[in-house]
């Protein structure tokens, strides 16, 4: 038998194909990123011994205390931020293993991924590396304030709770770019939309989330 990432089947596409009949049932619709979830294989942003509950819904953990969102909330935010179209450019707020990352990549022209903790920066990088990702730049750096350099983005989805959305974030958005965000803090954290339309930006309120804290500065 297979050692490794072939491990006993449990990390096959097969597995994927079930994750996403999943995904489906539980409301993701949009064909690309559908497509993008069945594409990028989760377990390899995991250690050895957690790999063959990579295609659970469930968030697990990461190290540094940090956890990779469940499939249901990548795809959740993913769809939330395409909107049905391909997007150019895409700000990730707290890239953690680099999964997000990796399915922004088939949906996106370009991601920048903001992490603040170096050790999964470096992780990160390897990970997609090896899946040969080569449309994402992965940054160290505090993400709370986003990322002028590269703005305006057409999307930012942001992956660890904020207490409010700065407004610094929002006038990164290009016009008809979106955000997505969970906001609030613990168990009260709610999932929100801000379009950056004509008349201003208008917010709305999803559904409720469960994200780990955004944290200041670097480590
Ligand atoms: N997108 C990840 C989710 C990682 S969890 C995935 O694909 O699973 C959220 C991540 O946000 C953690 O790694 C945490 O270190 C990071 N984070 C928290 N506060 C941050 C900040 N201010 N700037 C950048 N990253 C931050």
């Amino acid at each position: 038998m297979n050692g490794g990432h072939s491990g006993i089947g449990m990390t096959s596409q097969r597995t994927r194909a079930r994750m996403v009949e999943r995904l489906k049932e539980q409301g993701i619709q949009d064909p690309m990123v559908l497509a993008a979830m069945a594409a990028i294989p989760r377990h390899v942003f995991l250690e050895d011994a957690l790999q063959i509950r990579a295609y659970e819904d469930t968030p697990l953990p990461i190290g540094y205390g940090q956890t990779i969102s469940s499939p249901y909330t990548v795809a959740r935010s993913c769809e939330l931020a395409c909107n049905g179209k391909r997007l150019e450019k895409v700000l990730e707020i707290g890239g953690g293993c680099g999964y997000q990352a990796a399915v922004l990549s088939k949906l996106a022209q370009k991601v920048i991924s903001i992490e603040r903790i170096a050790g999964l920066v470096g992780k990160s990088r390897n990970t997609l590396r090896e899946l040969r990702v080569t449309n994402v730049l992965i940054k160290i750096a505090d993400g709370t304030l986003g990322y002028k350099d590269a703005a305006p983005y057409d999307a930012i989805v942001v992956a660890a709770a904020m207490p409010y959305i700065p407004e610094e974030l929002l006038a990164q958005l290009k016009p008809g770019g979106r955000l997505v965000a969970p906001v609030g803090s613990g168990d009260n954290q709610r999932l929100k939309l801000v379009e950056a339309g004509p008349e201003g930006y208008v917010e709305s309120d999803l559904e409720a989330a469960k994200f780990v804290p955004l944290l200041p500065g670097v480590s």
